[in-house]
């Protein structure tokens, strides 16, 4: 984003500037696709291919916005105690790792940008 680039707003038609929490924690079918891809349609920490949902690694109003490296793609349902998804929101460890795994996939990213010029 370029944020020097700012020019003048057209009267009463500014755009909101900031995108509110529900927005920046919006996982977009792109995000999921790319999540989903990567998975190979199994869970990101345990292996299972059950009940497979997109979770947050980190929390959702840290976020500038929701990247496929912001989430994984954990066995769920969340509500259920005992699936990856009930883990990594529920518990500190689960987080920490969640958190982990984030890491792991920018420095990723970071290593594909450089391999590929
Ligand atoms: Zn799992």
């Amino acid at each position: 984003m370029n944020w020097t680039h700012n020019p003048v707003p057209k009267p009463g038609k500014q755009k909101r500037f900031k995108k509110t929490a529900k927005e920046r924690g919006r996982i977009t079918a792109e995000v999921y696709a790319d999540a989903l891809d990567r998975s190979g349609g199994y869970c990101e920490r345990c292996g299972s291919p059950q009940h497979l949902e997109c979770a947050h690694l980190m929390r959702r109003w840290k976020l500038p916005e929701t990247t496929a490296n912001d989430v994984a793609m954990l066995c769920g349902p969340q509500v259920n105690t005992g699936t990856c998804h009930d883990w990594i929101d529920h518990t500190r460890e689960g987080r920490e790792w969640a958190l982990q795994l984030r890491e792991q996939f920018w420095q990723q990213e970071r290593e594909r940008m450089i391999t590929d010029g």
